[in-house]
């Protein structure tokens, strides 16, 4: 086996790129990166039924954003190509060939129909045997005459096939709980049991990273490598992500799409730390890491064998972390998208309301939600003046409205600073609490019971010209009252 690490990431282009897919790609990335090795992409799209169009271009698009680098695959030759398996169909033919007159494989004619009788009388599913004895001369006759043929794994009489996995340990089958199955099928194509030793083999793969739902086939393929001759590579199963308790997260059902998270306002640095964190643990227990920190700490001991949860609520905590991290410039290139849906069109200062967002959203995608305030202003319930631990009344609100309006109109400084002493010192002349006049205010500026910030925050985000005109219409509500 080579000396050099490598290994590889193989999606099945079925569906979009859910979370335990990510997962998996990331560690056996993380892997071979921790070990100066090489980390291959293989498109495994043999299964034509369940193949889904354009989840190739996910697979790609996935990757890139989540600073997923291989060094091979189908457009980055690394010589032991190609890297989509429904180009190799030739190769799988060949090896199944070359495993029949090894003695490993041999050639099946049962048709459908006698297949399903065999399923009713044994109770089970596993194939009876009946080709694995006809002369190979013979066998070879028939399928140069045209018969259809599937190629089948003759599996050894009394064997225990066991291997040692990096997370679950030692993994033993009696061969007699294997069944003879199908490794070529009649339209020349390999199933993934077949498929997947061949394509190791032949890339040179030292390490296999996959889901644990191969954690027990594993002694299959490997009695394949066996009869061949050839290395086993070394295994690493990773546990599943649940949902909860008791269901798996699952392509199928459209759970935890990577590309979905994105969409939401998540940024993919953040949604792939913490996929790193769900099932291994860093043995400095740092939790926001980037890519390099990762890589310099993936040790396969720090990966667990009990399932995780997928729990959003942290992965939004994370985020938000990556987002307080951030220069004010940086954030401000990411929000802007979401602060213009919010203001829609309004001609307010993007970066005001960008440096107010930093610190009050966990996700980009909260953004609009939060400065709707900056949208639709008009009659709103003046109940929400009432605050009685404030001794906030309607009266006292439009006092407070008034000496707003007149501590604000000849304000030339519109910012923190000039807006906050402009209405301390106004409160104070009128005999007011800060606190009274900040409530009101705030309330008359945005018609809203709860903001994203307070009166000043508000009043820097909507201008001079907004807030004077909003302070004026609520003055006038409260009047009438
Ligand atoms: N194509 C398989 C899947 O998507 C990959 C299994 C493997 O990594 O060997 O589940």
């Amino acid at each position: 086996m080579s000396d050099t690490v490598r290994t590889r990431f193989a999606p099945s282009p079925t569906g979009f790129m859910h979370i335990g897919n990510l997962r998996t790609g990331l560690y056996a990335y993380l892997f071979a990166r921790h070990n100066g090795g090489k980390f291959i992409l293989r498109i495994e799209d043999t299964d034509r039924e369940r193949t889904v169009e354009g989840a190739v271009g996910m697979i790609y698009r996935t990757l890139k954003a989540a600073g997923i680098e291989y060094d091979e695959g189908p457009d980055r030759d690394g010589g032991v190509g190609p890297y989509v398996q429904s180009e190799r169909a030739d190769i799988y033919k060949k090896y199944a060939e070359e495993l029949v007159e090894r003695g490993g494989a041999y050639y099946c004619f049962c048709t459908k129909e006698r297949l399903e009788t065999i399923i009713g009388e044994n109770g089970t599913h596993t194939y009876d045997r009946k080709c694995r004895n006809i002369p190979l001369e013979e066998a070879k006759a028939r399928v140069a005459a045209g018969e259809p043929y599937v190629i089948r794994q003759k599996v050894p009489d009394g064997v225990v096939s066991s291997y040692k996995d990096m997370v679950y340990g030692e993994i033993s089958v009696s061969s007699d709980d294997i069944e003879d199955g199908v490794l070529l099928k009649s339209d020349g194509m390999p199933t993934y049991n077949f498929a997947n030793v061949v394509d190791d083999h032949l890339m040179g793969i030292t390490h296999v990273l996959r889901g644990a739902e191969y954690l027990s086939s594993t002694p299959k393929y490997n009695l394949i490598y066996d009869a061949f001759g050839w290395e086993r590579p070394h295994y690493m199963h990773l546990p599943a992500i649940m949902k909860d308790a008791t269901r798996k997260l699952s392509k199928r059902y459209g759970d935890a799409n990577f590309e979905d998270f994105i969409a939401k306002g998540y940024l993919p640095q953040a949604v792939v730390n913490y996929v790193a964190l769900l099932g291994w643990c860093p043995k400095s227990g740092d939790e926001k890491m980037t890519m390099d920190e990762m890589i310099a700490q993936f040790t396969p001991d720090g990966v667990s064998v009990s399932s995780s949860i997928f729990d959003e609520q942290k992965m939004k905590w994370l985020n938000g972390e990556y987002l307080k991290a951030m220069t004010e410039d940086e954030f401000y290139a990411v929000s802007l998208p979401y602060i213009e849906k919010g203001v829609a069109g309004g001609a307010y200062d993007k970066r005001e309301i960008a440096r107010l967002m930093q610190t009050r959203v966990d996700v980009l995608g909260e953004i609009p939600e939060k400065i709707a305030f900056l949208g639709d202003f008009g009659e709103y319930d003046l109940s929400m003046y009432e605050h009685k631990k404030m001794k906030v009344d309607l009266e006292v609100a439009k006092k407070a409205v008034e000496v707003s309006i007149s501590a604000l109109e000849s304000l030339e400084a519109w910012d923190e600073e000039g807006i906050r002493s402009a209405i301390s010192a106004a409160a104070e002349g009128a005999q007011m609490k800060g606190g009274q006049v900040m409530f009101s205010m705030r309330v008359a500026l945005t018609g809203q019971p709860s903001t994203p910030g307070g009166a000043i925050e508000m009043a820097v985000v909507l201008g001079k010209e907004e807030s004077m005109r909003r302070l004026r219409f609520s003055a006038e509500l409260l009047g009438r009252n």
